[in-house]
């Protein structure tokens, strides 16, 4: 290695003059080396470089003195590949901390930052993570449209795009489509975008977010939630286990959190409440407020099971004990909803009456439901906020941390 000539390329990190020596600080994506210059010819050189210029040094190896470098390179050329301009938006080695808006109107340059890039890269992990433990459960990955012809759950969240001469809308879930995909593929997953145009205003709302839904054929809800916890634990297992460099850059310590997750029904979580002096009736859903006192009596990952069927969507299925609760489930972590999954109904007359039920035309829905004329298993799922799992395991109170581009009602650029 000593006395090696190399080439190296890479981004200006830092610049220091000390006399008739000039340090500089290389980084790429492998990490940094120092780069030693010499003379007055290099320092012309290198004297209007600016951060974050890229080059490319060609040197002999060296030992150094430095503590932070196991060598430095002593450079005999330096070319200038690409000149940064001078000041820059925001400092991307994070000395000079900028606030979010600014980080997220210069995002490319954010991502120099070695801790934003660190979220990214544990985002990466566990993506992996999240595919490989699905498919080992035999799920297959599946792609559902996101442009659809009729606002299929009803809501009125839903984005709306002219569509050639036609209405059309941004799906907000692929509810549907992946449960009429379990009658032929039987247990599928998807990792997509889905959009909401809801008006808010807060650190886990975002109008395009990232989902990880799964649809399983004969299983019920307690089925599907231990998945999720397998999902989950694997992903912070793997990102215990590989993210090493990244948790150090985020000063955080990720571990596998303890399972089997604590399991809360709705109306114990109600009684909960009640003791803390906020009276809700059943029925009631919880509100923001509610869900924070909650999250400080079960600070870490639990479930929020058996919700009224009043307060859910139409095509959950009820409890085989008590038609007026359901089969349902949201996965929390403090007062976080990171997931909301549950027992689906495949009886075609229950969904029909449902739908009326709560307001809507079932021959709205005439495309989805003849799917469940054709031999419709029961099944169950979830649908995991990405961004919102990414933000608990990196320790980010915001959601649009562990989002490159976030979108929400102010932001639709960069
Ligand atoms: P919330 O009550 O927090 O608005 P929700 O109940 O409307 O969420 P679901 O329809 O249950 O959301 O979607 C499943 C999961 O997708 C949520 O638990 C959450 O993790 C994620 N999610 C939903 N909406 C958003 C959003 N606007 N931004 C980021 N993540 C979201
Ligand atoms: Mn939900």
């Amino acid at each position: 290695m000593k006395g090696q000539k190399v080439t190296v390329g890479g981004w200006v990190e830092d610049l220091r003059e000390l006399g008739k020596l000039s340090f500089l600080t290389l980084r790429d994506v492998t990490g940094v080396a120092q780069i030693v210059i010499v003379g007055e010819e290099g320092l012309r050189e290198v004297r209007d470089l600016t951060r974050q210029s890229v080059i490319r040094v060609t040197g002999t190896v060296q030992e150094t003195k430095a503590r932070d470098f196991p060598f430095e390179i002593k450079s005999e050329k330096i070319e200038i590949l690409s000149m940064a301009v001078h000041p820059l938006p925001i400092d991307p080695i994070g000395r000079l901390e900028s606030n979010i808006d600014n980080r997220l109107n210069a995002r490319a340059l954010d991502l120099r930052n070695q801790k934003t890039a660190s979220i990214f890269k544990i985002r990466h992990h566990v993506l992996q993570s999240i595919r490989a433990t699905l498919t080992d459960l035999g799920f297959l990955e599946v792609n559902t449209p996101k442009i659809i012809g009729s606002a299929s759950e009803g809501g009125a969240n839903l984005f709306s795009l002219k569509y050639f001469e036609k209405q059309a809308y941004l799906a907000q879930s692929p509810q549907l489509y992946k449960e009429q995909l379990t009658l032929g593929l039987e247990r599928i997953f998807e990792i997509s975008s889905f959009y909401r145009a809801e008006k808010s205003h807060t650190v886990r709302h975002l109008t395009e977010f990232t989902s990880v839904d799964i649809e399983a054929d004969f299983m019920d809800y307690t089925d599907v939630m231990e998945i999720l916890e397998t999902v989950i634990t694997n992903a912070f297992e793997n990102v215990e286990r590989n993210c090493l460099e990244e948790q150090k850059m985020l000063g955080v310590e990720v571990r596998r959190p303890q399972t089997p997750f604590a399991r809360i029904t709705y109306q114990q979580a109600i009684l909960e409440l009640g003791r803390e002096g906020i009276d809700l009736a059943v029925g009631d859903d919880l509100q923001d407020a509610h869900l924070r006192k909650l999250g400080d009596l079960h600070p870490g990952f639990y479930f929020l099971t058996d919700w009224p069927m009043s307060l859910k969507p139409f095509y959950i299925h009820e409890k085989d004990d008590n038609p007026m609760l359901s089969k349902s489930f949201d996965l929390q972590y403090g007062y976080l909803e990171l997931s909301s999954g549950g027992m689906r109904l495949h009886d075609p007359r229950r969904i029909r009456a449902r739908l009326k039920e709560q307001g809507l035309d079932p021959a709205q829905f005439e495309d989805h439901l003849k799917a469940f004329d054709w031999g419709m298993p029961p099944h169950s799922g979830w649908g995991l906020g990405l961004d919102r799992l990414i933000a608990v395991i990196t320790k980010m109170e915001n959601v649009r941390e562990t989002v490159l581009y976030p979108r929400d009602p102010e932001r639709l650029f960069p």
